[in-house]
């Protein structure tokens, strides 16, 4: 095995870096819903990109290893972080704390959205948990997907509606506060790099 292909073999598929993450009381929560829209993910369990080879074309949120790394966007215990002495990555919470927490960070997600990256549906059905009828729109600076109850007062920071039509990801989408969306290592063929 050369050193490109032991270094992709240190991948272990986990996705976490291509979740969008919320800060939790100082920790980068990655949930479910919130990922890359181009994160698919295997009957195995394990996760891979589905324009790995065009990536940075059509995602330009998507970060290279190195940046990735420098922000902080890669799994708190992520292969690629050995020796990276006390470096704080993303996290998956434990079903009990994430039932917890799961209000909190859905209410962040309603307060800020969710990066132009993300499957708003996906983002939808997180948001949909807090009750009442939710819907989606694009923020007027198109980075972002914007939540709002239908069955309340229209939100003024809505800008198109978005339902069903998703359309191209448009700018580099920022993550949720303080957390990035992002992927990771590098050059694993199909896995969240
Ligand atoms: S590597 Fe991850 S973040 Fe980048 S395009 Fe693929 S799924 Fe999206």
């Amino acid at each position: 095995m050369n050193a490109d292909a032991q270094h992709e073999a240190l991948c272990r598929r986990c996705g976490i870096s291509c979740h969008f993450a919320v800060r939790v009381n100082g920790l980068a929560v990655v949930v479910d819903e919130l990922h890359c829209r181009f994160l698919a993910r295997a009957a195995d369990g394990r996760f891979h990109c589905t324009v790995y080879e065009r990536r940075f074309e059509v995602a330009p949120w998507c970060h290279s290893a190195a940046q990735a790394a420098s922000q902080g966007l890669l799994a708190q215990d992520c292969p690629y972080t050995h020796g990276m002495r006390g470096y704080r990555g993303k996290v998956r919470l434990g079903a009990s704390l994430l039932r917890q927490v799961l209000p909190a960070i859905c209410a962040e997600v309603v307060r800020v959205g969710v990066p132009i990256g993300a499957d708003p549906e996906h983002a939808l059905a997180l948001v949909a948990q807090l009750g009442g009828d939710w819907d989606y729109c694009i923020s007027e600076d198109g980075t972002r997907y914007l939540f709002f109850r239908r069955d309340a007062a229209p939100s003024p920071r809505a800008a198109a509606p978005a339902s069903g039509q998703l359309g191209q990801a448009g700018a580099p989408a920022d993550a949720l506060p303080d957390a990035s969306p992002s992927p990771s290592q590098s050059k694993a063929p199909g896995a969240p790099k």
